[in-house]
């Protein structure tokens, strides 16, 4: 298969880049050695302010009585709390391969590759 554009790591820079060279009519790929959408969708970001979420919910939860609201025996759940910014940052990485799908990039596997292997013409 012959590509115009590949695109190395599907981070906020990669995806990106691949959909809009798509949409400009290009024939793209991309190539991403761990989890699509890169740092900020599985490790940085969004999984960080999930768990911020669960803090501020925690913090509502301890100044409930300030809404008029009694609440007894609110504990910290630090399995859980890590499970949603799991499940939160797996439902984001799946919404980017639903992207590069509807865009028509092909997700390739990393190529054991070295720059001499590959071809380029104009
Ligand atoms: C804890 C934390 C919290 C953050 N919070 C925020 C925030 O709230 N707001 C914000 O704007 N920014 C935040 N950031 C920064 C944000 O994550 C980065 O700016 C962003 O991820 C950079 O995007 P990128 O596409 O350049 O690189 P990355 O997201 O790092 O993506 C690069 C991708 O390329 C892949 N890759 C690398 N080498 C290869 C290769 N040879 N072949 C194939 N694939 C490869 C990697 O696996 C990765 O998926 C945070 C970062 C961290 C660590």
């Amino acid at each position: 298969m012959a590509y115009d554009v590949i695109v190395l790591g599907s981070g906020p820079g990669g995806y990106p880049a691949a959909i809009r060279a798509s949409q400009l009519g290009f024939k793209v790929a991309i190539i991403e050695k761990e989890s699509l959408g890169g740092g900020c969708l599985n490790w940085g970001c969004i999984p960080t302010k999930a768990l911020i979420k669960s803090a501020q919910v925690f913090e509502y939860i301890n100044h409930s009585e300030d809404y008029g609201i009694k609440v007894q025996g609110a504990e910290v759940d630090f399995g859980g709390m890590v499970k949603r910014s799991r499940d939160v940052a797996a439902g984001m990485s799946k919404g980017i391969q639903f992207l590069l799908k509807k865009n028509r990039i092909d997700q390739l596997p990393r190529p054991k590759l070295q720059p001499k292997d590959l071809e380029y013409s104009r």
